[in-house]
């Protein structure tokens, strides 16, 4: 492979070898993923769909218990076409980033009301469902049907940054001279193999950190190694901007049971979910988060700290009695809301309640969170 890191100058071709031996590797190392086992017994490309999904901006270890516990839930695709928006969040919980799984229960709509019933089998196809980006349609159409699209996402990206010694910040550009690398790299004998080759080297050692050169399959084509700039390439990006945001939420208790609200769809945070009532700060006023407006004149007894995409929240939870009703109002047993609450925030500030009523004396100390 020649390989430049001036910056403007086109990618020259890889070395055709590189594909093959990402396959002989992955077909040594794979790790077992419950998706790849549940395919391989069942050759189906829903357990493949929802993998994918679900992995989108999310970490395999925080995927790895919601998995089996959606596929618990909805074993089908004709169960999860069938649910409510209400019931795919809840078993989604935890997981965030609601939006991708709304466009997958629409797309779960679309696919089951075909007739006759056929699936998606080409990239092209693929990408034409709702929630489904090049990625994701190249990534299933590949392990579910053998197309020889490759993927390429910010692990790939680092990748072939490093065989490229390219010291730059990807952009579209490149991403798109990426593609046509990887579609040119990929064996049309084992293009499943080829795509969960390259993913598996760049999460487990071609990482962001000191890379595991020592052990890696591709360490004679590569340029940054060759060079010692694997740290170099590609080139860190801008550091993204947070915006600080403080909030309410609050605990409403009326017999031993729990509040819960749906938000409104186009709330700023967690729109449509079922949640406890919130509100953020915004010129001294508070701005809800569902329908209606409350009056609670309470102080807060915690605070926790929590992020949602360029958002650092710090919110600060409230308790409250509440004596009447209102049909906006899920009541829950308090036992039971763990598993009514989608959201990781909604989840800690039950879990700082659930604390502090234990240990009252811990009141004031908050940095057990
Ligand atoms: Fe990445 Fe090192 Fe392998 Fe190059 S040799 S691809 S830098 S792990």
């Amino acid at each position: 492979m020649t390989a430049s890191s001036k910056k403007g100058q086109r990618l020259n071709a890889p070395d055709a070898r590189i594909g093959d031996v990402l396959v002989t590797w992955y077909q040594k190392n794979k790790r077992s993923l419950p998706w790849r086992q549940r395919f391989l017994e069942s050759g189906d490309p829903y357990v493949i769909w929802i993998s994918e999904i679900m992995l989108q901006q999310t970490t395999i270890q925080a995927v790895l218990p919601a998995y089996e516990r959606f596929l618990g839930v909805f074993p089908q695709l004709k169960n999860l076409a069938a649910a409510t928006e209400d019931e795919v969040r809840l078993a989604c919980r935890g997981l965030g980033y609601y939006r991708r799984f709304r466009l997958m229960h629409e797309a779960a709509q679309v696919l089951a009301a075909r007739e006759p019933f056929h699936w998606p089998r080409t990239y092209k196809e693929w990408r034409e469902l709702p929630g489904i980006g090049d990625y994701t349609a190249a990534a299933i159409s590949s392990i579910a049907f053998g197309e020889a699209k490759a993927v390429v996402d910010g692990n790939v990206e680092r990748v072939f940054c490093r065989l490229l010694d390219r010291r730059v910040v990807p952009d579209q550009k490149l991403k798109k001279e990426f593609q046509a690398m990887g579609d040119s790299m990929i064996p049309a004998s084992a293009p499943a193999d080829y795509n969960q080759g390259v993913m598996e080297l760049g999460q487990t050692i071609c990482i962001k950190q000191n890379p595991r050169c020592a052990i890696c399959p591709v360490q004679d084509f590569c340029a940054a190694f060759k060079n010692g700039s694997q740290n170099l390439a590609p080139a860190p990006k801008k550091p993204m901007e947070y915006e600080e945001v403080r909030m309410h939420l609050w605990l409403l208790l009326q017999n031993g049971k729990i509040g819960l609200v749906q938000r409104s769809k186009d709330a700023r945070f967690l729109g449509g979910t079922l949640g406890l009532p919130t509100a953020w700060e915004k010129d001294g006023e508070l701005r809800w988060e569902q329908a209606g407006r409350w009056d609670f004149q309470t102080e807060a007894f915690g605070s926790i700290k929590h992020g949602i995409t360029k958002h650092r929240i710090q919110a600060f939870v409230h308790r409250k009695d509440w004596k009447g009703n209102s049909p906006a109002m899920t009541w829950v047993p308090l036992e039971e809301a763990e598993t009514q609450l989608v959201s990781n925030l909604d989840r800690k500030a039950l879990h700082l309640f659930l604390k502090l009523e234990a240990k009252p004396t811990l009141f004031d100390d908050q940095s057990f969170l």
